[in-house]
Order: structure tokens, then C-alpha cells, then sequence
């Protein structure tokens, strides 16, 4: 049976980057970047005034007071008319560019101008070479890498996309997922549970995780333990880029979608990883280079198939979209209380992580009830990772997936 680790590096050795397309970037939000943005221009353009004030040139202020001449004013989207000689001075807006012979600004609040004689300014102070100048090129050059490829799109990539590319970005497309809930004794909303019978729940849910990571989804609904339907379903499931099958994974009589998948042509790469809760996980994928399908079995409790998306999954999703260096796991927490792991598989908790004011991340397991505990998760907002057979003291650091 494989080990987290070595399952998490066959989902990723198996992904496949999906093909690119160009849209706004403001819909590429979530998505990575799918090739390097390259500044086409220095930034800024033109030195650029960063206060309300006054265009010197410093050297004039050397001795302290002085009283120099102002010849213009030049506001944001404006361009000075002359160059700027010694003992003069152009009034200046935050954003507009220095006029020619300029090299430093002095802020309004260092300055005076007395009310008998409006075109002459009093210098309060000296002026150091370059004050509240941002040299042409200062924050870009042309050729620069602005934003690496594999980075995820966020309100200031967004921003600098507006600024450097048209707003438009170069992504990976979203992956498709199909999702199939398989069970006898499932129920959708709108019917009341006869004896035996449950609803639904890992359907929605599987679909709400993966929209969270940025995928569309179709929904395949429920379907019963039943090969012909089970069949039908997967055939048609296999025509996402990510088929997600809950339940019927195990080895109960009536748990066809192992045997099912095979017969259609899926390639098993492992079933069961050695993990709780999660441990029926099944992954395997269909098709070569052409229009292949990563198709994840997972079990059927609720708390598992969750543990089990946020593990794998997601990772398979990070990879289809080319979304770079994004572990599931985040290390360094402070455990609040004593626990102990006797079993002998790896153990993904429902926690919650928190910051104690001043101190470090602190994380506490919560009072958990198993794999069929969905109530508990709603109140975590991490899963703690405790190794097997492992007794561990408050104050010991653990890491933890974020969910
Ligand atoms: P299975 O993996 O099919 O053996 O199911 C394991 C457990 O999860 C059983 O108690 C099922 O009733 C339950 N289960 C299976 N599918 C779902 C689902 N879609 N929503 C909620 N519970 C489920
Ligand atoms: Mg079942």
C-alpha cells in the first residue's frame, strides 16, 4: 500500500498540464499564469513626482531657506512647458512627471508662499538630492520578469495585468469534472429517506470543492449499484478531464467501480493508500496524450471522500492548471493539547489553526467522531497530520492541511 507521499507523487507524475487560452484577466482569477509576464516597457516611463509640492533642483536649496521662482504647474496626465532653471520651481501634483532639469520635489507642507507675492515659494528646508522622485525604470525594466509562469492569479496580479499585458492573460483552461455518486441507499434532496436510505451528501459537496479549485463541474447525479448503470455513468464521466466516482470503491459485493473502470479502459495506478480516513482510494487514468482522464474512487463516507479531495484531488487539479509549488501541507503548528494515534496508519484530523496574539500558529484537534462526522469538519478549518502508532504531547509542532 502506498504512503501519502508516494500516492501524492503518482497523482502529480500522472497530471498533465491542460491546453492554453488568452482571456481577461479578471476571469483568470484563481488560475495560474501559463507562460512568464514580461515587462514590455520600463516603469515608470518618466520620473515621476510622489507628493503634492514643489519641482527643485536640490543644489539650489544647498544653503537652507531660499526663495525660488515658479514658473509653472504640472498635474498628473500633464507635461511640464520648459525646463527647469536654477532658482526656479514648478508646482507638482502626485503622478506627474518632473520637468526637465528637476531632480528631487519638496512637499507643500515644507514650503510657503506668501499671500503678497503668490509667484515666489520659501524653501523651509533642504532638499536632498532625488526626495520624492521615482526614477524613470525604478520599479520595472523593460524585459523584466514581472510574474513568473505557474503563479496564481490574484486581485494584484490582476492589477498588473491592467498595467503590462492589455488585461488579458495566458492560462491553463479550466479542467471539466464529472462527478458520479453511486450508492442503493442514496437520496437526493428532495426525497425523504425511506428505512435504510441517506442523502446525498458527497455529490454536492465534491462539486462545491472542486469549483473552489477553480474546475466546472458536471454533475452525473446518483447512481445505483448496478453494473449497466454504473457503466453507462463512467462512460460518460470519461469524457471530463477528471472523473470523481464516491462510493462503490471498496471491496463490498455490490462495489463494481473498480472492476467497471478497468473494463472501460482506465489504468489503475493504485488502489488504497495507507491514510485515515481514505484508505479505499482509487486513481487511475484513461487515454494517452490526446484527451486523457484522471479518474479518483472515492470512498464513500463523507469525511474520507473530503480528505481524500483536499489531498489528491486538489493536487491533481494544481497540476492541470499549472498552478506551481502548492503542497497540501502547511508545517509549524503549535499543538494545544495531548493526542495520541494507535493505529497504524496516518491520521488527517479535523483541527482548527489559530494565532495567539503575539505567538505562533497553534492548532487543536477537535472532538471528532469519524469518518461519517461531517458536523465536526464544518467547524475545522484545518486537518491535523499525526503519524501512526505516535503519542504526542501539547506544545509538540505538527503541520496540517488547510481545508
Ligand atoms: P461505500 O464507499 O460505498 O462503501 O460507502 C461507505 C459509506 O459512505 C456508507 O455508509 C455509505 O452509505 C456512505 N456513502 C456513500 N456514498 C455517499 C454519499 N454520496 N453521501 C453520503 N454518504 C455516502
Ligand atoms: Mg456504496
Amino acid at each position: 500500500m502506498l504512503s501519502v507521499t508516494e500516492a501524492l507523487e503518482e497523482v502529480s507524475r500522472h497530471a498533465f498540464r491542460l491546453p492554453t487560452k488568452e482571456c481577461p484577466a479578471i476571469e483568470a482569477m484563481g488560475m495560474a499564469l501559463a507562460e512568464d509576464l514580461i515587462s514590455p516597457v520600463e516603469s515608470p516611463a518618466f520620473d515621476k513626482a510622489m507628493m503634492d509640492g514643489f519641482a527643485v533642483i536640490a543644489a539650489d536649496t544647498d544653503c537652507g531657506n531660499v526663495n525660488l521662482e515658479i514658473v509653472e504647474e504640472i498635474t498628473a496626465g500633464n507635461t511640464a512647458n520648459e525646463v527647469l532653471e536654477s532658482g526656479q520651481a514648478a508646482r507638482i501634483m502626485t503622478g506627474a512627471p518632473l520637468p526637465p532639469g528637476a531632480d528631487s520635489v519638496i512637499m507643500v507642507e515644507d514650503t510657503q508662499i506668501d499671500s503678497e507675492n503668490v509667484d515666489r515659494v520659501q524653501i523651509l528646508q533642504r532638499v536632498k538630492h532625488g526626495s520624492h522622485v521615482l526614477k524613470q525604470g525604478g520599479l520595472l525594466t523593460k524585459g523584466q520578469v514581472v510574474i513568473p509562469a505557474g503563479s496564481v492569479i490574484r486581485p494584484v496580479e490582476v492589477g498588473i495585468l491592467a498595467d503590462l499585458a492589455g488585461a488579458k492573460a495566458l492560462v491553463h483552461r479550466r479542467p471539466t469534472v464529472a462527478i458520479i455518486s453511486t450508492g442503493d441507499e442514496l437520496v437526493g434532496p428532495s426525497i425523504e429517506p425511506g428505512p435504510g436510505q441517506i442523502r446525498n451528501t458527497n455529490g454536492p459537496m465534491l462539486e462545491a470543492m472542486a469549483i473552489e479549485c477553480g474546475a466546472e463541474v458536471k454533475q452525473l447525479g446518483i447512481v445505483r449499484d448496478n453494473r449497466d448503470e454504473l457503466s453507462e455513468a463512467i462512460k460518460e464521466g470519461l469524457q471530463a478531464d477528471v472523473l470523481l466516482i464516491s462510493g462503490g470503491m471498496s471491496v463490498g459485493v455490490k462495489d463494481f467501480g473498480p472492476v467497471l473502470l478497468e473494463e472501460q479502459g482506465v489504468e489503475k495506478v493504485f488502489h488504497k493508500v495507507h491514510l485515515k480516513p481514505g484508505k479505499p482510494l482509487w486513481f487511475g487514468k484513461q487515454g494517452g496524450s490526446d484527451n486523457p482522464t484522471l479518474v479518483f474512487g472515492l470512498p464513500g463516507n463523507p469525511a474520507s471522500s473530503l480528505v481524500c479531495f483536499h489531498l489528491f484531488v486538489r493536487t491533481a487539479l494544481n497540476e492541470l492548471m499549472g498552478r506551481s509549488h502548492v503542497s497540501p501541507f502547511v508545517s509549524g503548528f503549535l499543538l494545544t493539547r495531548d493526542f495520541v494515534n494507535p493505529g497504524n496508519r496516518p491520521v488527517f484530523f479535523p483541527a482548527y489553526a489559530s494565532r495567539k496574539d503575539g505567538g505562533g500558529a497553534t492548532i487543536a484537534p477537535l472532538n471528532w467522531k469519524g469518518s461519517a462526522d461531517l458536523a465536526t469538519l464544518s467547524q475545522a478549518n484545518a486537518l491535523a497530520c499525526f503519524e501512526a502508532n505516535t503519542q504526542y504531547e501539547a506544545g509538540q509542532f505538527v503541520s496540517a492541511v488547510m481545508v
